[in-house]
């Protein structure tokens, strides 16, 4: 199949036009991959199984691993859902349209396709234009994860959207780098009380204020045990991965420096290419090695926003190592801690 790249000229003042063709594929059960403001999206009609399939197919998804859909407007809410608890109606007025995914008990026009046989639906509503403008055009609900293929870091840019799905989709539609460069936050506010998923741009002290109490589910800090069974079928796969063998290195940061220091000058005098992930703070204390920094410690948002993308880099690289400075696991720094931690298989050395 031929993949088409469309580029939005300009994402602060979109025409329709430019984007008729993609709504129109959308509806038609094809796939189309576009921008939103947490990470590139790999879009299909969500209330259509077959198009579903072919999401999974494209990526080598795990059909199990439940899709989100997303909406435009809080019109085309109710329609996917058999209820809106009150903790949802609040979290959707404080941050919607926004980074966050919410999961609610499904209606009967979600299909078991779509949900990975939940009887729950996941819905955001993304603010990024381009992403909310499509998604009103194409007239139905959209599918969306991440445009990679499975396993591998979340694209964040019109490029890596290319190198994993060109020949596989209709089209990508490029608007330019995301903002965010995390997935969502994904609460669970079909039960009792809100259950945080997945960490992400909305972050749970936010969700606290908003709310009051929010649950952390285990399996966003800890190693998947044997007995696991998530509520997120999609947590207890391996994600974010780069191809190198990942490893965090944690504790305070003279001794962090210090120990990669040393074990990228052990493995390099081995023969092995090995990266260093680290940031502007830190950047000319390294010694040996690819070194590249995801951004300033001080700015958070910026190490969201240059994650995947240096962990697609040191792909392309092929480096066989690599050793990461870790962060905080407060406020933003939850989510990259996630995602670090996930693309690490949990390997951590504490200094
Ligand atoms: P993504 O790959 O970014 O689209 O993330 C989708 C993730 O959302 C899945 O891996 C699940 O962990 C989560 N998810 C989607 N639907 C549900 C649901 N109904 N219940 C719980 N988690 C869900
Ligand atoms: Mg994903």
């Amino acid at each position: 199949m031929d993949t088409r790249l469309v580029k939005v000229k300009d994402t602060e003042a979109i025409r329709d036009e430019e984007l008729a063709e993609a709504a129109q594929i959308l509806r038609n059960g094809g796939l189309v991959a576009f921008p939103t403001e947490t990470v590139y999206g790999l879009g299909a009609n969500a209330l259509d199984e077959t198009a579903a399939r072919r999401i999974y197919a494209a990526k080598g998804r795990p059909s199990d691993n439940p899709l989100i859909a997303h909406i435009s407007c809080m019109e085309e809410l109710p329609p996917l859902v058999a209820r809106i608890p009150e903790a949802g109606r609040r979290l959707a007025e404080a941050y919607w349209p926004g980074p966050l995914t919410m999961v609610f008990p499904k209606s009967a026009v979600v299909p078991y396709g779509t949900t990975g046989g939940l009887d729950t639906v996941a819905v955001r509503m993304p603010s990024d234009p381009v992403a909310n403008r499509l998604i009103r055009l194409a007239g139905v609900p959209v599918a969306a994860p991440s445009a990679n293929t499975s396993g591998r870091p979340s694209p964040t840019m019109a490029q890596h959207v290319w190198e994993d799905m060109n020949g596989k989709i209709e089209m990508i539609v490029d608007g330019g780098p995301v903002g965010i460069g995390v997935e969502s936050t994904i609460v669970d506010v079909s039960g009792e009380t809100p259950t945080l998923l997945r960490p992400g741009a909305v972050t749970i002290e936010m969700l606290r204020d908003t709310v009051g109490r929010v649950e952390i589910d285990p399996a966003i800090q800890e190693p998947p045990g044997a007995d696991f069974h998530p509520k997120a079928p999609g947590m207890k796969y391996r994600h974010y991965a780069p191809q190198a063998e990942l490893i965090l290195v944690e504790g305070n940061m003279d001794s962090v420096v210090a120990r990669i220091n040393f074990l990228v000058k052990e493995k390099t005098g081995q023969n092995y290419r090995v990266g260093v992930i680290c940031t502007d703070e830190t950047r000319d204390r390294y010694r040996a090695g690819l070194v590249r920094s995801v951004g300033l410690r001080a700015r958070e948002e910026t190490i969201a926003h240059n994650l995947f993308a240096v962990l697609r880099e040191f792909d392309e690289l092929q480096v066989d190592l690599i050793y990461s400075e870790s962060f905080s696991r407060d406020h933003l720094g939850q989510a990259i801690m996630n995602r670090l931690t996930k693309a690490a298989g949990y390997h951590v050395i504490h200094v």
